[in-house]
């Protein structure tokens, strides 16, 4: 097989593509190859596709230079997808990748479908943004590029504490600070700070969560009314879930939100025992063992009943129920 940099070397222009609702890693790794390549591949022409994300990452070198809209007709000889696990997750963006010449899918979810031409998944890295340092000249990393994997890796780990996290992924991290990031900044500015309106949405998510299952799970769903009445963006809800699973005595944390009428995006978290992964993945999803997503159809109850079957026999068959 040839190697990511031979199928560079035949390229002269590249769309970088990642996943709908673009997340820390996903904006990260797409911009962290791209400052990349402008410093190793200076022939190579390289336009990223990203949906909207959120204002916290536009300080990153080239977040101004995204193409927020599929409509510019391009076609390009290669296009590199990151962080995307299924074809569905390029939403608009789908029609690059399909009339691409060459197509090539970096990521580290577990569920990739390998819908790409050349595929390099590697489920043990916790972010794409780590994958990508592994395939890089690290000389060449310059601060900028430096900067975005950094925010990458920071995002997926939630700031190095989940399970994804490993002595290579510290590793890592620390070699890409001694490129010299502001990377206290990093985390406070990317991570930690909220808006005044992603904090009522955090303490209404909180407010209104139930505890099931003996207490072994909970969840908390915003409807669509509530999300209009607060003005919310999906990108206003990053971090609800993770506090959902801090919860004392929970295994596994399920937040939803309405996307249309009776339909649910689907976050779960687990702890321990239960593999997310597996149950987003029944439900036309994806993710990791300890956190993944899907779209479910029907009322808050009927998503909950259907997950809690799977979460439930998963329980049994590990004992603790
Ligand atoms: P989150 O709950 O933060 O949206 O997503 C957790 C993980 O599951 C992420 O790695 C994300 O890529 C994956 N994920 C979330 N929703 C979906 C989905 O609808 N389809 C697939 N394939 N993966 C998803
Ligand atoms: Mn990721």
């Amino acid at each position: 097989m040839e190697t990511i940099k031979e199928i560079l070397m035949q390229a002269e222009n590249a769309a970088i593509l990642g996943h709908i609702r673009p997340d820390g890693d996903c904006v990260g790794s797409c911009l962290g190859l791209k400052n990349y390549l402008a410093a190793t591949a200076p022939q190579l022409k390289v336009q990223v596709y990203l949906e909207e994300f959120p204002e916290a990452f536009r300080f990153l070198k080239g977040a101004d230079e995204v193409s927020h809209e599929p409509e510019d007709g391009n076609v390009y000889d290669l296009c590199i997808v990151l962080d995307a696990s299924d074809r569905e997750r390029l939403g608009a963006f789908d029609g690059y990748f399909a009339h691409a010449g060459r197509t090539v899918c970096i990521d580290h979810h577990i569920t990739n479908t390998g819908f790409a031409q050349t595929t390099h998944v590697c489920p043990e890295r916790s972010a794409t943004s780590e994958v990508l340092f592994t395939l890089m000249e690290e000389d060449a990393i310059d601060e900028a590029a430096a900067e975005c994997l950094y925010m990458g890796i920071v995002h997926d780990t939630g700031v190095f504490k989940h399970s994804n996290t490993s002595g290579e992924t510290m590793r890592i991290a620390g070699r890409l600070m001694e490129k010299g990031i502001p990377f206290s900044r990093i985390i406070d500015s990317t991570f930690y700070e909220k808006t005044y309106r992603q904090n009522q949405l955090l303490g209404r998510a909180l407010m209104e969560s139930v505890l099931f299952m003996n207490g072994f799970c909970i969840f908390s769903a915003f409807r669509q009314k509530t999300m209009e009445f607060y003005q919310a963006d999906p990108k206003d809800f990053d971090g609800i879930i993770d506090q959902l699973r801090v919860t004392k005595g929970v295994e596994c944390a399920i937040f939803l939100y309405e996307t249309a009428s009776s339909e649910y995006k689907v976050s779960m978290r687990s702890n321990k025992i239960v593999d997310v992964s597996k149950i987003a993945a029944y439900f036309g999803g994806g993710g990791h063992v300890r956190a993944a997503g899907c779209t479910m159809a029907g009322s808050v109850y009927d998503v909950l009943n259907n997950l809690s079957r799977h979460i439930e026999a998963q329980l049994l068959e590990a004992g603790v129920l």
